[in-house]
């Protein structure tokens, strides 16, 4: 037998519903910022990931499916969203657009990670890109969307934390004090650490290392080496924030896994699903866009991983709502009633109604019994009595109770 890949999951149809479901409450989510929906490829010319993402990720680093195609072109699984948004605005043309660029998308990921609860090699993430706005206002809609979506699937034991990682300017006064606070224990560290120290030592800040992160926790902290127009930015995200009651800790600790970030970066954690505990992160990267070789464009923007989600909900005993049952079971008897119903479902499903009939020549026993199973709403059985009445009798199955409805009449009386 041929097993799924490793790290990747089916979804049953038993499960979709709840897929569904917390799609349906991004895109509501969504349609209320005004944010609208954007579809880029699943895969990229790897220069995309390597430029966009940042070669000292872990994601660059270690984690990309990356191939040859048959044109010997080097070709990568999208293992984010964002930097192939941010190719589709510059090769768009799209900074001349009325800005700011809202968008969302919802996209499978790729990532070759070693496969644990909450982190798979295939999953789905929920992002919003905001670009064109270097005002707080921009960051704080950003928060506000993630923490809207949240709190509209109904999580609510998450604690968004929040930090600033500053600019280029007031980054490099504080890599010079990292490193100097970093090179005596540089022997202590990881070698991916000794990588970092070279190329980019904030990322020493992000090492899941037990003994890197012992010695990270001494470090100076970025939010005093921010420069004045960085701080101001980041005091009014916060006071944004705080005007609408949302509840936030700073945690200077966030530095994100990608290398594009700037000033603003922010978590929403979660307490209740242990290692894997970030659904949602995100910040703002206001050189994204340039580096990649587009007019220079600040842009905000948050993903949350779908499965994580989904998982901490069922953890947390979040209730989805119910899956979906049909309307109406038409139940026939032998050839000239099967026809029946067969053609009065079709006739309900024009309308809108979810109709079922037998599709396995089943006996009526036996169909009664698939019914019961599939949970419909009401259910019909259709004999020859009925078929000279031109009526039916319809059960309810909540209650039980039967009602006697005209073939014609079946439409309204299901519709309630
Ligand atoms: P982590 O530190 O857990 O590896 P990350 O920093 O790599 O996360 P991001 O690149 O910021 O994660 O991705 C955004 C979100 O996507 C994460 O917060 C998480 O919910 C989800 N995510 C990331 N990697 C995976 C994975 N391998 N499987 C499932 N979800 C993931
Ligand atoms: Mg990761």
């Amino acid at each position: 037998m041929i097993s799924v890949p490793k790290g990747t999951k089916d979804v049953l149809p038993s499960q979709s519903y709840k897929w569904q479901y917390i799609e349906n409450c991004a895109r509501e989510v969504a349609r209320v910022f005004n944010i609208r929906e954007v579809r880029t490829p699943v895969f990229e010319h790897t220069e995309l990931f390597a430029r966009g993402v940042g070669d000292t990720t872990d994601i660059v680093n270690k984690e990309m499916y990356t191939f040859l195609d048959k044109g010997d072109r080097s070709i990568t699984l999208k293992p984010e969203g964002t930097a192939g948004v941010a190719r589709m605005f510059i090769e768009n043309g799209l900074a001349s657009s009325p800005l700011p660029m809202k968008s969302f998308y919802i996209t499978p990921c790729y990532r070759y990670e070693r496969p644990q609860a909450g982190r798979l090699r295939e999953f789905h993430q929920f992002g919003v890109e905001m670009y064109g706005s270097a005002e707080p206002a921009a960051d704080a809609e950003c928060i506000f969307a993630a923490s809207s979506f949240l709190e509209k699937i109904g999580i609510k034991n998450v604690r968004l934390e929040l930090n600033s990682i500053g600019c280029k300017s007031c980054r490099a006064d504080y890599n010079k004090a990292l490193k100097a606070y970093f090179e005596p224990h540089l022997n202590e560290m990881c070698s991916t650490c000794k990588e970092r120290f070279e190329k980019n030592p904030l990322r020493m800040l992000d090492c899941k290392e037990e003994g890197c992160k012992k010695i990270a926790a001494g470090a100076p902290r970025i939010l005093d080496y921010l420069c004045p127009d960085c701080y101001a930015h980041f005091d009014e995200v916060k006071n944004l924030l705080a005007a609408q009651g949302l509840d936030f800790t700073v945690n200077p600790g966030i530095v994100r896994g990608l290398d594009y970030y700037t000033r603003t970066v922010f978590e929403f954690v979660s307490t209740s699903i242990g290692a894997q505990g970030t659904v949602c992160a995100g910040g703002r990267y206001d050189s994204l866009i340039s580096e990649l070789g587009g007019p220079s464009t600040p842009a905000v923007g948050f993903a949350a991983g779908l499965e994580r989600l989904i998982l901490l909900m069922e953890n947390t005993g979040v209730e989805f709502p119910a899956p979906p049952v049909p309307d109406i079971y038409l139940a026939g008897m032998d050839a000239v009633t099967r026809a029946k119903a067969f053609e009065l479902a079709a006739s309900l499903r024009r309308e809108g109604i979810a109709a079922e009939c037998d599709l396995m020549n089943r006996s009526l026993k036996a169909q009664l019994k698939y019914t019961d199973k599939s949970g419909a709403t009401y259910v019909a059985v259709i004999g020859g009595n009925e078929l000279a009445e031109g009526a039916l009798n319809v059960k309810k199955m909540s209650d039980g109770s039967t009602r006697k409805v005209d073939f014609g009449e079946l439409i309204n009386y299901i519709k309630g």
